[in-house]
């Protein structure tokens, strides 16, 4: 069940933890869900055997959601849950080792990790340099144990996982800017990224014993690519041919 405790940053639905830059008034954003009650909504569900899963994009968004996978742990005990708090475009400082320490996914887009028009035009002006700087801590998540996930959310972006690879692995745009990355010390490696898009999210999905790994015994579900995206440089990622798609181990395309 997928809950929405905030809207977006571009146009300051996002649920910050202090102003946006922009503002005449002290504007944070805005909660969808008051006080305690996407806590109490979470436990609720929760109770029903469902898996909760959270947009949060603003710090303050994300620490609601925390918050209320805390409290559902608490008050329902701890079992398996696999909850997912999806975007995660800021994290507070003090939040950061809590999706460890409470086995919540953090299920992100790498692809919006990238200084392209959207983030120039709209995004830093309304965070300011230094809250900008702090979006999308991808890898600072993988170090901490927190288990990662990626996904497009397509179709709002790109549903191609080999551009989200490209842009987790060189946090540039399309055309390699800037040289190094955009915070480069959230860059992750190809074959974490590749992790994240398989293996992670079938975990996320209940699905680890049956998915997101080649093995036997496991549901082949594979793509084949015409070249080892470990050894590709990342700005070719996207520009890899598919050879063919396999579904159960049957050739599904080229037919
Ligand atoms: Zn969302």
């Amino acid at each position: 069940v997928k809950f929405f405790a905030d809207g977006v940053v571009e146009n300051e639905t996002g649920a910050l933890l202090a102003p946006y830059c922009t503002g005449l008034h002290d504007h944070a954003g805005q909660h969808n869900w008051e006080g305690e009650s996407l806590a109490e909504a979470a436990r609720r569900v929760d109770e029903l055997g469902l898996q909760i899963h959270i947009h949060a994009i603003g710090d303050a968004a994300v620490r609601q959601a925390l918050d209320a996978i805390e409290y559902v742990v608490a008050q329902n005990g701890p079992r398996d849950r696999r909850a997912v708090i999806a975007h995660c475009q800021l994290v507070d400082r003090d939040d950061l080792d809590r999706f460890a320490a409470l086995s919540v996914i953090p299920n992100m887009q790498p692809l919006w990790a990238q200084l392209d028009a959207l983030m120039t035009v709209l995004t830093i002006p309304r965070l300011g340099a230094d809250r900008a700087d702090s979006q999308y801590p991808i890898r600072t998540l993988d170090a901490s144990g927190a288990p990662l996930a990626f996904g497009s959310d397509w179709p709002v972006s790109s549903g191609a996982p080999l551009d989200g690879v490209a842009v987790a692995a060189s946090r540039t745009t399309s055309d390699g800017d800037p040289p190094g990355g955009w915070t480069p010390h959230e860059i992750l490696p190809v074959e974490r990224a590749l992790t994240a898009y398989t293996a992670a999210v079938a975990h996320q999905a209940f699905a680890e014993n049956t998915w997101g790994i080649i093995e036997p015994g496991f549901s082949a579900d594979m793509v084949w690519l015409d070249r080892d995206p470990r050894l590709t440089p990342p700005l070719e990622l996207p520009s890899t041919s598919v050879v063919g798609t396999y579904l159960r181990g049957t050739l599904a395309s080229p037919a």
